[in-house]
């Protein structure tokens, strides 16, 4: 089964924590073992917002590509999902473009971007994050991306974004907001999670939700396990939200997640638990990557 992720901060672990390869937890290997045949690798903006230097560290993420030793499609998406370890690039933290569309443009002619998340944790040149509170929308540079990041065929991911600026992206961007690594707020009731009006308006969107395992969004004492995971994806497709939904792992980005997916190579116990709960494998091949794959070539096809 085809299995696609949504998030995880790999490049910035190798870039600029200095890691090496082999020691991160996404790695060719375990993405083998586990099936992902597509791995979405963040460039992260970093732990200071628009103090930091989230351009420069996106240049040298660019730069630690090779050393991920997976293939990376920097070009148009192949017809068929990829059945071996493959990469894309997105963004986290819209910093990184320091309010300049000519950045965008450099990014975009390296990296082929598939999504931006528009902040991290923190106010920049775009909007406000989450974790600032759910009022002030998005800023003049916010729309103007939008209409860039359209013509790109590059999804706006809403995750870390607050929920003023979520509706503004509702409101503006052509292609279908996402939320690449985000959990059910009705659940677990932290600022980075979903509310159901806002699943309700990435349902009628056609956008994606990629359910995110750092064990304090799926549940709110920390401890969580794989059943969690069941249950927040149990209540998204309760909602109706089962042609949007998916992974987005946050791995190499959390410190903690549920005992039996600690890695790409566990994606299987998911798998294996979703089975148990009921899910036909159909439903599971959506969930599990066609979900993402399908709105990935939708935005392609999109691009002016
Ligand atoms: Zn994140």
């Amino acid at each position: 089964m085809f299995i696609a992720d949504a998030h995880c901060d790999t490049l910035y672990a190798i870039a600029i924590d200095g890691k090496r390869p082999e020691e991160c937890v996404v790695t060719p290997s375990r993405m083998a073992a586990g099936g992902v045949g597509l791995q979405t690798f963040a460039l992260f903006a970093g732990r200071k917002g628009t103090q930091g230097t989230p351009y420069a560290d996106g240049v040298a993420m660019l730069g630690a590509v090779p050393k991920l030793g997976v293939k990376v499609l920097t070009g148009d998406l192949p017809q068929n999902p990829p059945q071996s370890p493959t990469g894309i690039i997105s963004c986290e933290g819209g910093e990184m473009l320091e309010g300049s569309i000519a950045r965008l443009d450099e990014f975009q002619s390296k990296a082929r971007l598939r999504m931006i998340a528009l902040t991290w944790n923190f106010e920049n040149e775009i909007g406000h994050p989450a974790k600032e509170g759910p009022k002030g929308g998005l800023k003049p540079f916010g729309f103007e991306l939008l209409q860039a990041m359209d013509a790109y065929g590059i999804l706006a991911d809403t995750s870390h974004l607050n929920e003023a600026g979520f509706w503004d992206v509702c409101e503006k961007a052509e292609l279908p907001p996402i939320a690449s690594h985000s959990d059910c707020r009705w659940l677990c009731d932290v600022p980075r999670n979903l509310r159901k009006e806002q699943v309700k308006a990435l349902i009628d969107r056609g956008g994606f939700i990629g359910v995110n395992f750092y064990s304090h969004f799926l549940k709110q004492d920390g401890r969580a396990t794989m059943d969690d995971v069941v249950r927040h994806l149990d209540a998204l497709c309760e909602l109706g939200a089962e042609h949007i939904i998916g992974f987005g792992s946050d791995f190499d980005g959390i410190e903690v997640w549920p005992e039996g997916l600690a890695h790409p190579g566990e994606f299987g116990n998911l798998l294996d638990a979703l089975r148990r709960r009921g899910y036909g494998e159909q439903l599971l091949a959506d969930m599990a990557g066609m979900n993402l794959w399908r709105l990935l070539k939708r935005a392609e096809r999109a691009a002016s």
